[in-house]
Formats: structure tokens, sequence, C-alpha cells
């Protein structure tokens, strides 16, 4: 059997699947203040896709569901966006982030440790990011001082999503101030139920609470739980934030393409399905939308192929942001009065439900989280095309 017959056969089998499989009444669960509808329902969702092998494609080999092509992950990926099925936001960086991070830079003993509970449903979030140091991300101070097989962390992170409801954290924290900032960091994985450790939802303007703020008061880690060398954190959260790039751009322009028929629903709705300026304005998002689409599907062929170059993730991200941007600003502009009500919010900050106000604020995360738009482009500017670097009194100690 050929690649294409494989992937092909793949497809039909993962969409016969979702026809009887996905949860109905989803958005409903995911939608308002009940916290407990939506962990219960992205829970039942996980096991499934679990169960299923479809939430771990990208793992490899020997493990359930693993040792997919990249081609067959795409197909998975695809098919998920068009069923409009949950996206596992809940599990997002316990599938991605720290699973990836622990098969490239993790020991033996934490893959065998970790791998299985995060198969099993556990929930991770990311320790990155600090109240002064997210574009600066070398700059940040939660401090690791080794005390014998221990270390022993004092600080704060914030923007951690979902925090709130995770087991475990993929935490980022400086054991030496003396050199360049990016040689005193240390990687470690820490039990968000570690005594001193403080979780604070942070309440955003749609309503909802993605992510959280983490206080460490003395907090121990174990040494064995640490990722890399002491002071070789920086390599190991460049594998973690590489993690995420292809597939999800893949799975997100897909989501985007499959909701375009909320637009037109919407200029049904409001009478202007004829018009032919909104006709033009939806003509121009479907031809940015395609363009998005081909342009993840593109890096991820580079990826596959070890081309990528640098400079190639953040077109897709800057790109996709301004598209979204585009979409949700749209569905917004033609409902008019009826678009600016505020009616709820979805929780995971998903962002084409047709709610247009909330689905307009959530697309702005897209043009910060994981590298903001500035800093995106200055990584095209300067490692792509070759332009000056900012001058020196801008320069920040590192740039995701
Ligand atoms: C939805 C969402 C989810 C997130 N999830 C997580 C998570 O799970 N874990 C985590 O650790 N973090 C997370 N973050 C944090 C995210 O990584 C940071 O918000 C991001 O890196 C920007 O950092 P900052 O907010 O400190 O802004 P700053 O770095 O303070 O930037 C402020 C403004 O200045 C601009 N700027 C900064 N430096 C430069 C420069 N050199 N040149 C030009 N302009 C510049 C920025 O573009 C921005 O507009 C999340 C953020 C969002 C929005």
């Amino acid at each position: 059997m050929t690649a294409a017959n494989n992937t092909e056969s793949l497809r039909r089998e993962v969409r016969s699947w979702l026809e009887q499989s996905t949860p109905s009444g989803w958005r409903e669960a995911m939608t308002g203040t009940d916290q407990e509808s939506f962990v219960r329902l992205q829970r039942d969702w996980f096991g499934k896709l679990a169960a299923a092998g479809y939430a771990t494609p990208h793992w490899p080999e020997g493990w359930p569901g693993g040792g997919r092509s990249l081609a067959e992950q795409k197909v998975i990926f695809e098919e998920v966006a068009r069923a409009d099925a949950p996206r596992l936001i809940l599990f997002f960086v316990a599938l991605y982030h720290a699973a990836c991070t622990l098969l490239e830079c993790g020991s033996a003993g934490q893959r065998d440790r970790y791998l299985p509970g995060i198969l099993a449903g556990e929930i991770w979030c990311q320790g990155f990011s600090e109240p002064n140091a997210g574009s600066d991300l070398a700059s940040l101070k939660t401090r690791a001082e080794r005390r014998g097989d221990r270390y022993i962390i004092n600080g704060q992170k914030t923007w951690s999503t979902m925090a709130q409801y995770a087991d475990r954290c993929l935490l980022l924290a400086r054991t030496d101030k003396s050199g360049p900032p990016q040689a005193g960091l240390t990687y470690l994985l820490l039990d968000m139920r570690a005594p001193g450790v403080t979780v604070r939802p942070i309440s955003q303007i749609t309503g909802d609470d993605e992510f959280a703020e983490i206080f460490f008061d003395d907090v121990e880690i174990p040494v064995e739980e640490r990722v890399g060398d002491e002071g070789a954190g920086w390599a190991v959260a460049q594998a973690t934030l590489a993690s995420e790039r292809g597939l999800t751009l893949v799975e997100l322009s897909q989501r985007m393409r499959y909701s375009l028929p909320l637009i037109a629903a919407e200029m049904r709705a409001t009478g202007r399905a004829d018009d032919p300026a909104t006709r033009r304005e939806l003509g121009h998002l479907i031809a940015r939308v395609d363009a998005t689409c081909a342009l993840a599907d593109r890096y991820l062929l580079k990826r596959i192929s070890g081309e990528e170059a640098p400079g190639d993730a953040s077109i897709v991200k800057l790109y996709y942001a301004r598209t979204l941007r585009e979409f949700t600003s749209l569905g917004r502009r033609i409902a008019g009065l009826e678009g600016q009500y505020y009616r709820g919010f979805m929780r995971g900050a998903t962002q084409e439900t047709g709610n247009w106000t909330v689905d307009f604020m959530n697309s702005y995360n897209w043009s910060i989280a994981g590298g903001s738009d500035e800093i995106q482009r200055n990584i095209i500017s300067e490692r792509m095309l070759g332009m000056p670097r900012e001058p020196r009194s801008w320069q920040l100690g590192s740039q995701r």
C-alpha cells in the first residue's frame, strides 16, 4: 500500500470514529462559569481520544498511539478540526510541551515516571514567564538554590495556562546569577501539590480564567527532577517551546477554515448575504484562511524534511494571528450591535464560536502567547532577512 493510500484509509477510519465519538453538547459544557463540567468534558474526551490512539500520534513507536508519520498526524488533526470536536485545552501542555521535552531531553527514569501519567490524564502547566520576564525570558528571577539533593524554589510565575488544574509544572528557574542570563537557568519538574506552592487564577476581561499566577515559598524539588544539567535549562526550554510549533498551527488553521460558515450564517442572519461589499470581505478572508492553511502545511513539510530555517515558525504564527484577528473582527462587524453583546464565554479561550466580541478579544491571545507579534517580527527581520539587530540600548537579554 502506498503512503497516500495509508493516509486516506486512516482519514476514513478517523472520520468514522469521530462521527460516533465526538461528544454532543460539548460547547454548552465548556461555556460559562461551571468549571466542573468543563473539566469533566475535557477528561472524558481525552480518555476517549487516548484509548483510540488519537491523542498521542506524535509520540514515538512503542507508546500507545505513537509512531505515526507526520502526514498521518496531520490527517488526525485535520479530521478533529473538521468534526468540530473539542480541543484538548487541559491536556495540551502535558501531551506536547511536557511529553516532547521529556522525550527529547529527559532521562530514562523521568520518561518512565511521567509519560504513563500523562497518558492516564495528568495535567501539566508551563512555568516560564514572570511579571518582568516574558519576551525577555532569560531575565527571569525565580531562584532554585541547591541544598544537598534538593533545590529550594522561591519566586513567582505568571500567565501559566491551566495551572489551577495542573498536577505538575515545567519550571524554569535561576541557579546562577553571575554569568550571562541564559547560562544560569535550570529546568525542573515540579509537583504542584508540593508544600509552598500557591496558585492564583487570573481573571480575564472575557470572564474566563485561562491562566494563573504561581507563587513558590521554599518549595523543595529533588535533584532527580532536573531535566538536563544544572545551568543548561535554556536549551531544554527551547525544546519545550519548539514542541508545539507546526502541528498546532495546522490544527488551528484548519479549525478556522471549518469555521468560515459561521461568518456566512451571520451574513444571512443580518440580511447581508447578497451585499457585494460584505461578500468581497468574505472572499478576501477565505483567501487569507487558505493562505494560512497553506503556510502551516508548508512549514510542517519543511520540518519533516529537516529544512526548517530560522524565522519559518514565526511567519506562520504571525500570519495565523493576523488572520484570526480579521476573521473575528469581520464576524463582529457583520453582526453589528448584536455582535457587541457579551454572551458569556467558552472556557479555554476558544476563538471561533460566533460569540463575536469574546472571539475577537480571544484572538489577541495569539499575538502574545508563545512570543508576541513584535518578537516574531524581530526574529524574521534579524535571523531570516539578515537585517541589523536592535540598537544595543533596546536589546533585551533574550527573545523567545
Ligand atoms: C493566552 C496566553 C497563554 C500563555 N501561556 C503561558 C504559559 O502557559 N506559560 C508561560 O510561561 N507563559 C505563558 N504566557 C505568557 C507569554 O509567553 C508572554 O505573555 C509573552 O512572552 C509576552 O511577555 P509579556 O507578557 O511579559 O510582555 P512583554 O515582554 O512585557 O512585552 C510587552 C510589549 O512589548 C513588546 N516588546 C517586548 N520586547 C520587545 C522587543 N525587544 N522589541 C519590540 N517589542 C518588544 C511586546 O511585543 C509587547 O507588545 C501566555 C500568554 C498568553 C497571552
